[in-house]
């Protein structure tokens, strides 16, 4: 059974054979750190989180960069805009530094609720600032770069493939976009170094030999993996958002300098959607996997519900669907739990199971085989040994799980103590009315043989 995965770069499924035998490179780009996650972010993690696992179930060694960018990023991808970590700071009051620390420990408490395994590598761009300045150097130095008065860019007219992972049409893009141009000398051309601007104090800033200032954002990301990867390996992954610019030019700085390829596969997860429109941390309005753990759902429950829809396809949010991920998810722990010792595992199921996430990770599709099992005549053992293994893809710690403990209060208890009396002395008018009682404050009274078992409604 191969593994077949979509590359954006060739547009289509492509049979994944490993540069280096048993083991695979991963790079995933990782989050701007001023300010929370949100669920659309999550989304992207739970997707490369699934990649990883079914690599490892395909038996290969996996190591898994991720990085923090804590500089560098500004509002506009566009190199135009203050520095989003800055702003942060502006918001929040928080140093720059501390915003980092603060929103990079949220970040993988998030990571660790979703039950997402962590990277093997994490690494910030303001640890890396000298391989950053070593990268733009060496593109110096073969004539991929110019100054302007605000920095040093990238000439992305020297390469004749620029812009080929987003298919970018150059010429439309310069005829549309003069306006913005600024003293680029060509639309598509991007920063590389910036310059701290004169009439303000950065908190984040080195020197460096084109003049104090801070790296680009993409820089980081060629720089990084170059590090932790080597120049050319396995899978690059990230969100859709990042083709037509970050990975574009990831892509063309990694080829100007190396003169090799970035990555043999380019992976992307589709926008998480919310009222139709794209979830952004920029507009300020998003949902956090806190915000969704008051509304009384677990972080089990949200990455159930990214399992319901192919990576490759961008997903409705509404609480409505995450209500429905809740209860099929309960249904599967109850059966699960219900199941008693695990014996031998269906060899066929199994088979099943992996064949769909094998082609392009059919998550939706895999579910469906999980579904198909249960309600399987399968025996018991047999369903139980089964899931267990596909749980190691799942990651939904079936074994762990616990049905919710009931905490009765003393007065539905007397009321259900009263009710039984009533009931005993064959007084059903009465039972009835505090059996209603009961209900009124979210309970149920169900007649047992072993006498009234009180439950929440
Ligand atoms: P950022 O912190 O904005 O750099 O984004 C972190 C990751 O989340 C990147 O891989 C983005 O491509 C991805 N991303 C951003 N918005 C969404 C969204 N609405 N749905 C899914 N992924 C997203
Ligand atoms: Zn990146």
């Amino acid at each position: 059974m191969t593994l077949q995965l979509f590359d954006t770069y060739e547009r289509k499924v492509r049979t994944f054979e490993p540069l280096k035998s048993g083991e695979v490179g991963i790079y995933a780009c990782g989050p701007t750190v001023y300010n929370f996650a949100h669920i659309g972010n999550l989304r992207t993690y739970l997707f490369e989180d699934l990649l990883k696992r079914v690599l490892i179930g395909n038996g290969y060694r996996v190591n898994h960069v991720v990085n923090i960018t804590d500089v560098g990023h500004l509002t506009s991808d566009a190199d135009t805009g203050e520095d989003k970590m800055e702003l942060g700071s502006k918001r929040t009051g928080m140093t720059a530094w501390e915003l980092a620390t603060f929103y990079t420990e949220a970040f993988q408490k998030d990571l660790e609720r979703l039950n997402v395994r962590s990277p093997d590598i994490w690494c910030k761009a303001t640890d890396h600032i000298q391989e950053q300045i070593d990268f733009v150097s060496d593109l110096e130095s073969k004539g991929f770069t110019y100054c302007t008065s605000d920095g040093v860019y990238f000439d992305s007219r020297k390469l004749n493939n620029y812009g080929y992972l987003a298919r970018l049409d150059i010429d439309g893009l310069q005829a549309g976009a003069r306006v913005n141009q600024g003293e680029r000398r060509f639309v598509t051309d991007f920063a590389l170094w910036k310059f701290s601007p004169e009439d303000e104090q950065r908190q984040m800033e080195w020197d460096s030999p084109w003049g104090k200032g801070f790296p680009g954002w993409h820089i980081e990301c060629s720089a990084m993996s170059a590090k932790y990867l080597g120049d050319f390996f396995d899978i690059h992954c990230g969100g859709e958002d990042h083709i037509p610019i970050h990975h574009t030019n990831e892509i063309a700085q990694t080829e100007a300098s190396r003169g090799s390829r970035l990555a043999n596969f380019w992976m992307h997860g589709y926008f998480l959607q919310m009222d139709n429109a794209k979830m952004a941390k920029s507009s300020g309005e998003f949902l956090t996997l806190d915000v969704l753990i008051e509304r009384g759902f677990t972080p089990f429950d949200y990455r159930y519900f990214c399992f319901t829809a192919h990576y490759r396809s961008q997903m409705s949010f509404s609480w409505k669907s995450l209500e429905a991920a809740q209860t099929a998810l309960s249904r599967l722990y109850e059966a699960f739990a219900s199941w008693g010792q695990a014996g031998d595992a269906s060899e066929e199921y199994l088979a099943r199971f992996h064949e769909f996430l094998n082609d392009d990770l059919n998550m939706p599709r895999a579910l469906a085989v999980i579904w198909e099992l249960v309600r399987s005549d399968e025996p018991d053992e047999v369903k139980k040994a089964t899931l267990l293994v596909c749980d190691e893809v799942l990651g939904l710690d079936l074994a762990d799980w616990e049905p919710e403990e009931v905490i009765v209060p003393d007065e539905v208890l007397r009321l259900a103590e009263d009710r039984e009396g009533a009931r005993q002395a064959k007084d059903w008018a009465k039972a009835d009315a505090l059996r209603d009682e009961i209900s009124s404050l979210g309970f149920a009274v169900e007649d047992t043989r072993e006498g009234p078992v009180v439950t929440k409604s």
